[in-house]
């Protein structure tokens, strides 16, 4: 887009806010669930021109314009409540907090999720009465325009959701608008550093939620049949490339060399190829410089000594294709050890106690998700308890769910997306007192 255009859809929020701050929140919400009815009937056309952009097997791309809509209906039925006066007792008439939107939000997005990503944060941001201009990544624009057009025939006002088609280097100008009333932003530790200082230095509120390496921790009373099924599949789910993959896998040494038997003859099993064959669990990465990145750090890992017990090696021939791959014995200070791997690699560490589990997950600049698998009442409150991260999950694999806040700690991010707790990071907190 040009400098004229960009002014002229920054125009446009800033006149749109205006009017759609004022709007009943019966018909935010009757327009939110007409989105999520378009998302329900066109969700084999969105889910294709995902797949299409950035490679995700298709009937994961279905299943996530459905949850998209889920998404929708959860803030449409439970917006008003989240917005509510909340009523505070002092020795005033009256005292209370009113939630108010703040304007024109800045949605920075990334490409592996290209819709769900968009959507959490649309659809409650919307809700509280903000407007919404995306700058999405740059590999993902048909779903970028395509999300703009469900959101105008859904019925919202014009400019109440824009796409900007701009690229990383004019997102700091855009936060520096004093019409840009807040940023979010998903995708990496070197974007977040820049979204954050660029809102920092114009004083506007900023959600980041940035990288994850996620431990994986089994332990010997775990069901190790049920926990390796939820490994492989939290590992390589969206072809390995999502924040909240489980990434490092930390097994107990009772159970560790059934569980490496049994993980890596299943990671061995899938099928990586066309992911619009619904046979295909593993489609190809997104871009050929996810594939370089990754490559050169698996590469790195067995460089300074790891193991590795399956896959390694990108697949030949055309397409970004890199096959399931495990690790182990991996040196401290690795790639695989302190680095987020983006795509289908496990790297295993075997340990002798929860505690050292424990240890061994923190060791990492991340805080995002966590996976404890335990039926011990004793292990179950260490690992909430001390597991540095935005969320734990106990006998599990982590997932985002709009009835939950999701987000992280560390250099994972700040804020939160999801439930009330991602509606309200949005919003004017207004402090009322009548005497
Ligand atoms: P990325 O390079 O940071 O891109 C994400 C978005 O930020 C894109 O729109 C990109 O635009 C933009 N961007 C990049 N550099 C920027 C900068 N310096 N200033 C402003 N904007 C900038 O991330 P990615 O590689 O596409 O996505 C993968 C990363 O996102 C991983 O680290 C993953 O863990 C993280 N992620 C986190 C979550 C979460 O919820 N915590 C969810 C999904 C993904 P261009 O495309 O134009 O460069």
């Amino acid at each position: 887009m040009t400098a004229a255009e960009i002014e002229q859809k920054l125009e446009t929020a800033a006149t749109a806010f205006a009017a759609f701050c004022h709007s009943p929140l019966s018909e935010r919400s009757r327009w939110l669930i007409q989105a999520a009815e378009i998302l329900e009937s066109e969700k084999e056309t969105l889910g294709r021109l995902m797949t299409l952009e950035m490679g995700k097997p298709f009937r994961a791309a279905v299943q996530e314009a459905e949850k998209c809509a889920v998404g929708c209906r959860y803030y449409a039925e439970h917006a008003a409540a989240f917005l509510q006066d909340e009523v505070i007792a002092t020795s005033r008439a009256s005292s209370f907090v009113r939630y108010q939107p703040l304007g024109p939000v800045l949605a920075v997005m990334p490409w592996n999720f290209p819709f769900w990503q968009v959507f959490r944060f649309a659809a409650p941001g919307l809700m509280a009465g903000n407007v919404g201009l995306l700058k999405h990544a740059s590999n993902v624009p048909q779903c970028a325009l395509a999300i703009e057009d469900v959101f105008r025939r859904a019925g919202f006002p014009d400019g109440v959701f824009q796409t900007l088609l701009i690229g990383a280097g004019q997102v700091n100008e855009l936060i520096a608008d004093p019409r840009v009333a807040a940023v979010t932003l998903t995708g990496s530790l070197a974007a977040g550093q820049s979204v954050a200082a660029a809102a920092g230095k114009a004083i506007k509120k900023s959600v980041l939620e940035l990288g994850g390496s996620d431990p994986f921790i089994i332990m010997p009373s775990a069901d190790l049949v049920r926990a390796v099924q939820a490994a492989v599949q939290a590992r390589t789910i969206n072809n390995g490339q999502s924040c909240i993959a489980a990434k490092r896998f930390i097994i107990h040494d009772r159970v560790a060399s059934e569980f490496i038997r049994l993980f890596v003859a299943q990671m061995g099993a899938l099928k990586v190829g066309d992911p619009m064959d619904p046979r295909t669990d593993i489609g190809p990465l997104a871009t050929a410089q996810v594939l370089v990145d990754l490559q050169k750090q698996v590469d790195e890992t067995i460089h300074q000594g790891a193991t590795c017990l399956l896959g390694g090696r990108r697949l030949e021939g055309p397409g970004n294709f890199f096959p399931p791959t495990v690790l182990a014995s991996i040196p401290k200070n690795s790639p695989a050890y302190s680095e987020e791997l983006f795509g289908p690699v496990a790297s295993i560490f075997t340990v002798n106690s929860p505690e050292a589990a424990v240890q061994l997950a923190n060791d990492t600049c991340f805080g995002l998700g966590a996976v404890a698998w335990t039926h011990d009442v004793r292990e179950r409150e260490l690992f909430i308890n001390e597991l540095q991260s935005g969320l734990v999950f106990i006998n599990g694999m982590v997932a985002s769910d709009p009835r939950l806040p999701f987000g992280g700690i560390k250099q994972s991010g700040y804020g939160r997306e999801l439930s009330y707790h991602g509606l309200r990071e949005f919003v004017n907190a207004k402090t009322v007192c009548i005497s």
